[in-house]
């Protein structure tokens, strides 16, 4: 019975995995048989997605500095670090001025986009950050990706009216009772309104998951991959759940790096047009994460560019692989590892392949 359930299972995956190849659109069985992956059939999906990663977007690998402008959060998110009622971390806010700072340096060092994330913090009111993207527009040749978390849709106007090329917004999981478990303020449709209207605006549009969050399957996380393409995202995250001591996930184990390689390996077989990162977090759960994802369908690296003073303050979860080390040393890391891999450095602003349609 064992036996036949097995070779059941080889069959799916050795049938999901040739329909991928060919270009056929998997439906969530053959996404969940191709995330059923044994240690065998995984070396092959990660081929199969390194393959499709030179075939669809290249060899080039983009770089994308990220600045975490403010730790403040009006959200309680059951697994982030910077949830409201954690009172243990000491919060900062960048001025207009500090954040401009660190744009300049970013661009000194050669970056051609520049990510501006932060927890949902009203403070930066809709007309602060128009203007913050404004002047980076102005001022630098830079592509502007931000990270606000959950705005009206005359934000996200407002902010693509001034200059933002693209948005990062994760839907995080694509169980409606899940999201409500883990995003006590908020709601799946309201996350999927958001990003709805972030692509109708014309925004390169960014989601992805966590894997390895309490509660959820393989049916989850080929959900989550289902939705992410239904969306048609032109970038999606996906990283391991890392369990932070001041939060009520505290106890909760941390996502499985091999599933996680797994998940990124089928987004990429299932949007193969798609920029997706070597995430922070899967370099905090295995020191060679970035090698390991840039092998499974990772065309990104976003090194952080948060000054020093506050970065060890932006933590999501704990032993963030990003806290330590300077902008100067992680780019000379990286131009090591892509020279190791054959992997060119891309020197342009990285935009999608597929521009989405409307443009201001
Ligand atoms: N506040 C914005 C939002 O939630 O979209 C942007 C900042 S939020 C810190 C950025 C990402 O951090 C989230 O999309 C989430 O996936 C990730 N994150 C937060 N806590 C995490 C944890 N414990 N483990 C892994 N990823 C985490
Ligand atoms: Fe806030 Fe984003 Fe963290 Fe949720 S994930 S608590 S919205 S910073």
């Amino acid at each position: 019975m064992l036996e036949n359930g097995a070779k059941l299972l080889m069959h799916n995956f050795a049938s999901a995995l040739a329909k991928a190849k060919a270009g056929t659109i998997l439906d969530r069985q053959a996404i969940g048989a191709l995330l059923a992956a044994g240690p065998e059939e995984s070396q092959e999906l990660f081929n199969a997605a390194n393959q499709i990663r030179h075939d669809h977007v290249g060899d080039k690998v983009h770089l994308r500095a990220i600045i975490e402008f403010s730790n403040y959060c009006r959200k309680n998110c059951l697994y982030c670090g910077l949830r409201r009622d954690n009172h243990s971390i000491q919060r900062y806010r960048l001025t207009e001025r500090e954040i401009l700072n660190a744009v300049k340096t970013a661009r000194e060092l050669g970056f051609r986009t520049v990510v501006l994330q932060s927890g949902e913090d009203l403070y930066y009111d809709a007309p602060t950050i128009a203007r913050l993207v404004e002047t980076i527009k102005k001022r630098h040749d830079l592509a502007v990706t931000l990270s606000l978390g959950e705005r009206g849709r005359d934000d996200y106007r407002d902010w693509r009216e001034a200059g933002a090329d693209r948005y990062l917004l994760k839907q995080e999981t694509a169980d409606e009772h899940l999201f409500s478990i883990i995003k006590p303020d908020g709601s799946l449709q309201q996350r999927v309104q958001c990003l709805r209207w972030l692509k109708d605006l014309g925004y390169q549009t960014g989601s992805g998951n966590m894997v390895g969050l309490p509660g959820q399957s393989l049916a989850t996380l080929a959900e989550d991959i289902s939705l992410m393409r239904e969306l048609d995202v032109e970038m999606a995250g996906i990283g391991p759940f890392l369990p932070h001591h001041a939060t009520p996930l505290k106890a909760a184990a941390s996502g499985d790096l091999v599933l996680t390689l797994k998940t990124l390996a089928v987004t990429r077989l299932c949007l193969p047009q798609a920029h997706l990162p070597a995430t922070t977090s899967l370099c905090t759960l295995t020191p060679d994460g970035r090698k390991l994802a840039l092998n499974c369908g990772a065309n990104v690296i976003m090194p952080n560019l948060t000054p020093a003073g506050v970065r060890d303050k932006y933590l999501i979860y704990p032993q963030k692989a990003d806290i330590i080390e300077q902008p100067e040393a992680a780019l000379k890391s990286i131009q090591a590892l892509l020279a190791e891999l054959s992997r060119p450095l891309a020197q342009d602003y990285g935009h999608a392949k597929k521009t989405p349609g409307r443009s201001f």
